[in-house]
């Protein structure tokens, strides 16, 4: 069946680019698996848990919003950021998830759009620090 080329690029540059047997990405409409072999496919990528297999070793990263695209046999993600579990720091994530908590209960901020901000900080904070939780 062959392998699936796994790309990750944010506007900071390539986060990984490896093979893999299997990729599971936080899609818009849920989560997605692909394996060798997936037909053409497209969908958004909301803050969450990327993982991929490659033999018998998973790694995991966290990925904020994006796209993906799968198209054969390879995979790019394009988000704003992504961290490997390993490189999270966990510290930050927390403070970043206690400002946006207090930004959020506290409504400190008089317009919508930055209501939104926080949710999305809020949303990035709690899936690296969920992910952080599985580095290898
Ligand atoms: P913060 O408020 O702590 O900056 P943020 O969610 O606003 O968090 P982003 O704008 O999503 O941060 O990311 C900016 C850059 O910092 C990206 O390159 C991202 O990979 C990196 N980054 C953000 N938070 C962390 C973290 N906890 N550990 C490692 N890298 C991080």
């Amino acid at each position: 069946m062959g392998k699936l080329h796994l790309e990750v690029i944010t506007p900071a540059g390539v986060v990984a680019s490896v093979q893999a047997d299997m990729v599971v990405a936080p899609g818009t409409d849920g989560k997605f698996g692909v394996l060798p072999g997936h037909i053409k496919f497209l969908s958004g990528i909301v803050p969450g848990e990327l993982h991929y297999t490659n033999g018998n070793k998973t790694e995991y990263m966290a990925v904020s919003s994006g796209f993906a695209e799968v198209n054969n046999n390879r995979v790019s993600i394009l988000v704003d950021s992504a961290e490997i579990a390993g490189n999270i720091d966990i510290k930050r994530a927390m403070s970043a998830l206690e400002r946006a908590k207090q930004r959020l209960t506290k409504k400190l901020d008089t317009g919508d759009t930055d209501l939104a901000r926080a949710e999305a900080s809020l949303k990035r904070a709690d899936s690296r620090l969920k992910v952080s939780g599985k580095s290898s």
